[in-house]
C-alpha cells in the first residue's frame, strides 16, 4: 500500500526561495580586508541569483545539465552562483584553487565545464591555464583584477556586474527532479586521477537539514556563522545551504584566511560559530597568544577535515571559553558523517572521551566496520576495521565523464553498494566513532598496528611541540616503524629524549618511535591536511635529518 502523502521534490530551488523570502533580512557579510565588510541581504542574494541565471541562460546559452565552474573565494557572489546554477538546472562545479595546475586542467576537462566564474584576484592563476581549458567558452570575472592577462584568450570574457545588470530579478525556475545533479566536487585522491562526486538536489537538501539539527551545528537566526572552510571544499560543509533554511547570518572571509585577518573579522563582526580544519585553528590560537583579540562572540567552533588534537580543544576551552565540536566527513559524504556531541547527563570529565572521538552517526548515516579478513566487526569500542557508510547524502559512485556511466572502483565501493571510506577505526556500542588512521597511514609494525594519529595527538599536547606528524617508514626487523617529525613551538627546542619519555607515559613501549626529526612545518594538502606522502617521500629521498634514539 502506498502512502497518501504529497511527493514534492527536495530541491536547492526550495532552499533559495525560502531563504530569500522568509529570511530575506538575514545577511551575507563579506570581509574586504579594509574599509569595512560588504553586506548583502538574503533577499538581494535571491534577486541577484535570478539575474545571474538569466545571464547564464539568455546570454551564454547555458542549458540544463551544463557545468558551471567557479574559481572563487568565500563571498556573496560565490553564494549567488551556488544558487543560480543548480536552480536553473545546471550543475555548479567548485574548483579547488589550491590544486596543481595540471590537476585543475584535467578536472575542468573531465567535467566539461562550459563557463568559469573567477575572482578577479585569481586571474593570474586562471589565465595561464586557459589555452588548455578547451571546454571553457566563457570567463566571468567577479570583482576587480588585472584583466590584461586575459587579452587575446579564446573564451569570451565578461565582467560579472555588467553581465547581470539590467537582468530581471526573478526567474521562472524549472521544475526539477530531486535526483538531478546540482553540484560537483572532485576529491584530490593520493593515487590516480581525481574523482568527481556529483551531489543531487535531494542529497543537498537532506544534508542541509541535518546540518541544522541541534545534534549537528544547530544554529538559529540569532547566530552568525563563519565558514572558514572554503566553498570549494565539499560545499563549505553544507553551511551555505543550511543557513538559507534557517536565516543564520553568514560571515564570508573572502581571501583573508590568514590568522591575523581572521582574528580581526571575528572581533569586528562577532560571529557565534565558525567551521574550519585544525590547521586554521592552530594558526589562530598562535596568533591570539601573540596578539590578544576579543573572540568571545564565538560560542562553538566545528572542527573537522582531519583529526582535531585534544590539546587544541582544551586550549580553545581553557584560554578562550569556546566549545569545540569535533566532526568527521569526506567529500563523498557531503561531508557530514559524524559530530562529537556527548550524550546528556554527564560531567565535563565524563564527556571528554566522547568529545575527542570523531563523533556519533546521525540516523541517516549507516555505518559498519570491516576487518582485514572482510568480516564485519562488532561495535564494541575495541574491534577495528575500515569504516563503510551508506545513506541519502553518501556517494554511490563517481562521475564517469560526459556521456559515460558512473564508475564504482572496487576499493571505494563494496559489492553491496556501501562507500569504503579508507578510514580505520572503532565504534562504541552507542555509535561513537574513533578513527585510528587512514588505512594507508596506519603503521604496520611486526603484525601490530600503531595509530599515527594517537602518537601525533600526544606529541602535540607537549608544550615544546607546535605540530607533529608521524609516518610509517620501512624497517628491516619490523616491516614498518614510526618516524616522528616535530615542529618545535616558538623558542622551544623539542628535545627528542624528553618527548619520547613523555610519550612513554602515555602509550605502550613498543609503539615509541625510535626515529625523530625536526621540521619547519608539516607539509599540507590543498585543503590544509597533513600531507604524509610528502614526508614519506622526503624520508625516502634522505632529505630529513633523522636522529635514532
Ligand atoms: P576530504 O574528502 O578531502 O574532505 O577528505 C576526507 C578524509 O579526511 C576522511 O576520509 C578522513 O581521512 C579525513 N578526516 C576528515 N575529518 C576527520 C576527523 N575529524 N578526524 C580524522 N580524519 C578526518
Amino acid at each position: 500500500m502506498l502512502s497518501t502523502m504529497q511527493d514534492v521534490p527536495l530541491t536547492v530551488t526550495r532552499i533559495l526561495e525560502h531563504g530569500a523570502t522568509v529570511h530575506g533580512r538575514s545577511q551575507v557579510i563579506t570581509w574586504t580586508g579594509e574599509g569595512g565588510p560588504r553586506r548583502r541581504s538574503f533577499a538581494e542574494i535571491g534577486r541577484r541569483s535570478a539575474q545571474l541565471a538569466h545571464a547564464l541562460h539568455d546570454d551564454l546559452g547555458i542549458e540544463r545539465g551544463d557545468r558551471v565552474a567557479t574559481l572563487m573565494w568565500n563571498n556573496a557572489e560565490h553564494l549567488e552562483a551556488y544558487f543560480a546554477a543548480p536552480c536553473m538546472g545546471a550543475v555548479l562545479h567548485t574548483l579547488n584553487l589550491r590544486l596543481p595546475a595540471d590537476q585543475l586542467v584535467w578536472i575542468v576537462g573531465h567535467a566539461a565545464d562550459r563557463v568559469v566564474l573567477v575572482d578577479g584576484t585569481l586571474l593570474p592563476l586562471l589565465a595561464p591555464l586557459l589555452p588548455r581549458l578547451e571546454s571553457i567558452e566563457h570567463v566571468i570575472v567577479v570583482g576587480s583584477g588585472d584583466t590584461s592577462v586575459l587579452e587575446g584568450c579564446r573564451p569570451a570574457v565578461h565582467a560579472y556586474e555588467d553581465l547581470i545588470a539590467r537582468k530581471p530579478t526573478a526567474y521562472d525556475w524549472p521544475e526539477l527532479d530531486e535526483r538531478e545533479a546540482a553540484a560537483m566536487c572532485y576529491t584530490s585522491g593520493t593515487t590516480g586521477d581525481p574523482k568527481g562526486v556529483v551531489f543531487s538536489h535531494r542529497s543537498i537538501y537532506l544534508h542541509a537539514m541535518q546540518v541544522n539539527l541541534a545534534e549537528s551545528m544547530g544554529l538559529t537566526d540569532a547566530d552568525t556563522t563563519l565558514p572558514v572552510v572554503p566553498m570549494f571544499h565539499v560545499n563549505a560543509w553544507g553551511l551555505p545551504h543550511a543557513v538559507f533554511m534557517t536565516g543564520v547570518d553568514l560571515l564570508m572571509p573572502d581571501r583573508f584566511l590568514q590568522p591575523g585577518p581572521l582574528a580581526e573579522m571575528i572581533e569586528t563582526v562577532r560571529p557565534t560559530h565558525a567551521a574550519a580544519v585544525p590547521t586554521i585553528w592552530q594558526g589562530l590560537l598562535a596568533e591570539l597568544a601573540d596578539k590578544p583579540r576579543d573572540i568571545s562572540s564565538l560560542a562553538t567552533v566545528t572542527i573537522g577535515g582531519s583529526a582535531c588534537p585534544p590539546a587544541m580543544m582544551r586550549a580553545f576551552e581553557d584560554d578562550h571559553g569556546i566549545r569545540v565540536c569535533h566532526a568527521w566527513g569526506m567529500t563523498e559524504t557531503s561531508p557530514l558523517g559524524t559530530l562529537a556531541h556527548p550524550p546528556g547527563g554527564l560531567t565535563a570529565e565524563e564527556e571528554w572521551p566522547y568529545r575527542v572521538s570523531q563523533g556519533r552517526f546521525p540516523a541517516s548515516v549507516e555505518a559498519r566496520l570491516v576487518g582485514p579478513d572482510g568480516e564485519v566487526q562488532p561495535w564494541d569500542g575495541a574491534s577495528a576495521g575500515e569504516l563503510e557508510v551508506r545513506g541519502p547524502w553518501i556517494a554511490g559512485a563517481y562521475y564517469g565523464g560526459a556521456g559515460e556511466d558512473p564508475i564504482r572502483p572496487a576499493d571505494k565501493f563494496s559489492p553491496d553498494g556501501w562507500l569504503r571510506t579508507g578510514d580505520v577505526g572503532v565504534i562504541t556500542p552507542d555509535g561513537y566513532l574513533t578513527l585510528t588512521d587512514r588505512s594507508k597511514d596506519v603503521i604496520k609494525s611486526g603484525g601490530e598496528w600503531i595509530s599515527s594519529v594517537e602518537l601525533e595527538n600526544h606529541l602535540m599536547a607537549h608544550e615544546a611541540v607546535a605540530e607533529a606528524a608521524v609516518v610509517a617508514v620501512p624497517d628491516e626487523r619490523w616491516g614498518e616503524r614510526p618516524l616522528a617529525a616535530v615542529v618545535p613551538a616558538p623558542g622551544a627546542e623539542a628535545d627528542y629524549e624528553e618527548l619520547r619519555d613523555f610519550l612513554g607515559e602515555r602509550i605502550a613501549h613498543w609503539q615509541l618511535p625510535e626515529r625523530w626529526t625536526r621540521i619547519a612545518e608539516v607539509p599540507k594538502t590543498s585543503v590544509g591536511k597533513f600531507d604524509k606522502k610528502v614526508l614519506r617521500a622526503q624520508y625516502a629521498a634522505g632529505d630529513l635529518d633523522v636522529t635514532r634514539l
